[in-house]
């Protein structure tokens, strides 16, 4: 009889790999996370598009899903809040019944010299980035614990995939917190992977580069902005949302299920060090 161990891994293609999982995917009503829910989506997942601000975002990403022929419901709850972590994950059970992929992506930014940064600034950025991580993370491990291994829809008994950024490893002078938060979660993904690989949870990370989203307007919104992007990116284009969920997709799937505790750069080489381009 093959077990999950030792069941071959088929390198067919798997055009709705995630069908019969739920994923929920915090931050979904715009950017990155907007694309990632509907990438899952389409791969076969149930979606919980999670929001906190903006209702009426998060209805037309569900809308889109549902249109696409794919299924998803909006919920709120801010990620730095435990009770409301806890009340979204009661919400994600009593519409699909459990939780199989957790996607960590809410983030935002408060930028600031350091000497100008305000505590609050500072709480908040951690407390979304990084303290929200670990409250969903958490609540996702007890319900893959709770719920048990379910051969016929995945190897793993739950995926998580963290958010990062470029900035978990490029310091980014005024964006102290950011690059903290971010830091923070790159050893929170490792570390969570480590305790958790024998229990067959995966945990990685997606370290975007420079993506055409609103949490970074200024930095593509005109054309002299968006030169200057360029230059720190050897691929000589800004990333788009879909390439974010296409790895997403993948880092959900079984497909990477050999994949643990990995940090996938998805930055056109931003960390490439491109001051060298031209022999430095
Ligand atoms: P975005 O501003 O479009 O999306 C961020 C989302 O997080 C928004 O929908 C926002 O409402 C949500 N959010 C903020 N605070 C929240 C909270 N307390 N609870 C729940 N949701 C909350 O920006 P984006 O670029 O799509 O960012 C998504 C993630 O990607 C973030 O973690 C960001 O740090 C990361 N990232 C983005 C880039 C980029 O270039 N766009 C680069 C590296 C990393």
């Amino acid at each position: 009889m093959s077990t999950p161990e030792s069941a071959p891994l088929s390198t067919a293609p798997r055009p709705r790999a995630l069908a019969g999982q739920t994923a929920i995917v915090t931050g979904a009503s715009s950017g990155i996370g907007r694309s990632v829910a509907i990438g899952l989506a389409a791969a076969g997942a149930n979606v919980v598009v999670n929001y906190v601000g903006g209702a009426d975002a998060a209805a037309a990403v569900a809308a889109e899903i549902e249109r696409a022929g794919g299924t998803a419901i909006p919920v709120r709850a801010d990620v730095s809040q435990e009770a409301e972590v806890q009340a979204m994950f009661r919400a994600a059970i009593a519409a699909f019944g459990t939780v199989h992929i957790l996607v960590n992506n809410a983030g935002l930014q408060r930028d600031a010299p350091i000497e100008e940064m305000s505590l609050a600034d500072w709480e908040r950025v951690v407390g979304v980035n990084l303290t929200g991580q670990f409250l969903c993370a958490r609540e996702a491990v007890r319900e893959f614990k709770r719920r048990g291994l379910q051969p016929e829809l995945s190897r793993a008994l739950g995926k998580i995939i963290c958010m990062s950024s470029v900035h978990e490893v490029i310091p980014w002078a005024g964006h102290a917190n950011y690059a903290a938060s971010k830091g923070g979660v790159a050893l929170l993904m490792k570390t969570l992977a480590q305790e958790l690989a024998p229990r067959r949870i995966r945990v990685n990370s997606i370290a975007p580069g420079a993506i055409r989203t609103p949490i970074n307007r200024p930095a593509w919104e005109t054309p002299e902005a968006l030169e200057r992007l360029l230059r720190l990116i050897p691929s000589k284009r800004i990333g788009e949302p879909e390439d974010i969920a296409e790895a997403a997709v993948w880092l959900a799937s079984d497909a990477s299920d050999y994949v643990n505790g990995a940090t996938l750069f998805v930055d056109g080489g931003m960390t490439l060090y491109p001051g060298f381009e031209d022999n430095g």
